[in-house]
C-alpha cells in the first residue's frame, strides 16, 4: 500500500500526522472548546431565510470582498471592544485558522520565521510549517503566563517575522495584559520590524477588556477573532481580523478569489443580527467556567486561572491515564500534551456536573 512518505511530498511534511482532537461518540464531550448551546431557533430560521435569498443568486460568484459582512463585523467589534473600527480595517475568512494562514502566506514563508510562547495553540506552529515558515518555540513561565523579559529576549535573539500572542491562551486559559503586548510589540519592531498577531479567539470570555484598541497607530499589530466560540458557530467556519487597512490589502494578495462562499456570508450576517442573544450564552458560560475553577480547586486539583471557555487542571502523574479514566466514565476532555495537565471545556451545567462527578471518582482512584 502506498503511504504518504512514498509520495514526492515536501520534506518537512514527511512522517508528520495531521492535527485533530479525537472525535469520539461519548455522552459528555468537553474536548474542543465548542459552545455547548445550539443556535437559538429564531436565529436558525433567520439563517434559513438569508441562505434562501443567497441561493437565488448562487449561479454568480459571491461578493469577493465580503463588504456587508466586514461592515457588520466592524460594528460588532466597535460595540464590544471599546474601539471604533471600520470595514476597511476588517478581513474575514473561513475560520480564524484561514486568517492565520493568510497572514503567514503574506508575512511568513520560506526564509522567514514565526514565534509563539508555548504551550499555546498548536496550529500556529502547524500553519507555519504548512506555509514554509520556520517555527520558533518561545518561553512561557511555570504558571503559564508570559514572562515579558524572557519573551522580549527571545524576540531580540531570533528576530522573527511574525509574533503570535494568544490571549486568552489555549490550552492554558491565561490572558495577556496590554503592557506585555506593548513590550513584545516594541521588541518585535526593534528587532526586525515584524507583524504581531494577537489571537483573541476566546476574547469574549475574558475577565479583561479586548486588546483590540492597541491596533490604533500600530500598523504592524493585528487582532484575530472567530465566530466559532462566542457565537456558537464552529460549524460555520468564520474568522476575522482587525488591523490597519494596509494589512487587509496585504492578505488580499494571497487569498483565493471568492474564498468566502455566499452561503457563509449570509449565515454569518444572520448570526450578527442575533449578537445580543448569543452574548447572553457567553455570560452563562463564563459563570460556569468560574464554577469549574472553584469546584476543581475544592476537589484538590491544581487549576490555572482561566479567561477562556475552558479550564486547565491537574496535576496528574500520568495525564493520559487520567484522561482515559474520565473517558471510561463517559467524559471526553483534552490531553494537549502539557505535562500533568488536562483541559476541559465549559459545557452546560449538566455536562459540567457530570464532569465534576467523574473527577471526584478519579481523585479517589488516584488517592
Ligand atoms: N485560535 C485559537 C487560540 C484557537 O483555539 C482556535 C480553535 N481551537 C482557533 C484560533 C481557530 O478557530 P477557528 O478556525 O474555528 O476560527
Amino acid at each position: 500500500m502506498t503511504g504518504i512518505d512514498d509520495l514526492p511530498i515536501r520534506d518537512e511534511l514527511r512522517g508528520k500526522t495531521p492535527y485533530g482532537a479525537p472525535q469520539l461518540d461519548v455522552p459528555v464531550r468537553l474536548n474542543t472548546n465548542e459552545n455547548p448551546y445550539p443556535l437559538p431557533e429564531p436565529l436558525v430560521r433567520r439563517i434559513a431565510e438569508r441562505v434562501t435569498e443567497a441561493a437565488r443568486t448562487l449561479n454568480r460568484y459571491p461578493d469577493r470582498d465580503a463588504v456587508e459582512l466586514r461592515t457588520g463585523l466592524a460594528d460588532y467589534l466597535s460595540r464590544t471592544c471599546g474601539h471604533r473600527v471600520t470595514a476597511p480595517q476588517v478581513w474575514a475568512a473561513n475560520g480564524s485558522n484561514e486568517v492565520i494562514q493568510q497572514l503567514l502566506q503574506a508575512f511568513g514563508g520560506p526564509g522567514r520565521t514565526a514565534i509563539g510562547f508555548e504551550p499555546s495553540y498548536s496550529m500556529h506552529a502547524l500553519i507555519s510549517r504548512g506555509t514554509g515558515t520556520g517555527w520558533i518555540s518561545g518561553p512561557r513561565s511555570e504558571d503559564f503566563t508570559i514572562d515579558t523579559g524572557a519573551a522580549v529576549a527571545a524576540i531580540a535573539e531570533h528576530r522573527p517575522d511574525v509574533v503570535f500572542i494568544t490571549s486568552p491562551n489555549n490550552p492554558t486559559g491565561t490572558a495577556v495584559d496590554a503592557d506585555t503586548v506593548l513590550a513584545l510589540h516594541e521588541a518585535a519592531q526593534a528587532a526586525k520590524p515584524s507583524l504581531v498577531v494577537v489571537d483573541e479567539a476566546y476574547g469574549e470570555f475574558s475577565h479583561r477588556p479586548s486588546l483590540l484598541p492597541l491596533i490604533e497607530g500600530r500598523p504592524h499589530l493585528v487582532v484575530s477573532r472567530t465566530m466559532s466560540k462566542a457565537f456558537g458557530a464552529a460549524g460555520l467556519r468564520l474568522g476575522y481580523l482587525a488591523a490597519d487597512p494596509a494589512v487587509v490589502d496585504a492578505v488580499q494578495l494571497v487569498r483565493l478569489p471568492y474564498h468566502l462562499s455566499a452561503v457563509t456570508q449570509a449565515t454569518a450576517l444572520a448570526a450578527l443580527e442575533h449578537t445580543d442573544t448569543l452574548l447572553g450564552y457567553v455570560d452563562q458560560l463564563k459563570a460556569e467556567r468560574d464554577r469549574l475553577v472553584t469546584e476543581l480547586r475544592a476537589l484538590g486539583c491544581e487549576v490555572t486561572d482561566s479567561d477562556a471557555n475552558f479550564v486547565q487542571f491537574g496535576r496528574f502523574e500520568d495525564s493520559h491515564r487520567a484522561w482515559q479514566r474520565l473517558l471510561e466514565q463517559g467524559v471526553l476532555v483534552r490531553d494537549n500534551g502539557v505535562p500533568g495537565r488536562l483541559r476541559v471545556t465549559a459545557g452546560t451545567p449538566e455536562e459540567n456536573d457530570a464532569f465534576l462527578d467523574a473527577v471526584r471518582v478519579l481523585m479517589k482512584q488516584s488517592a
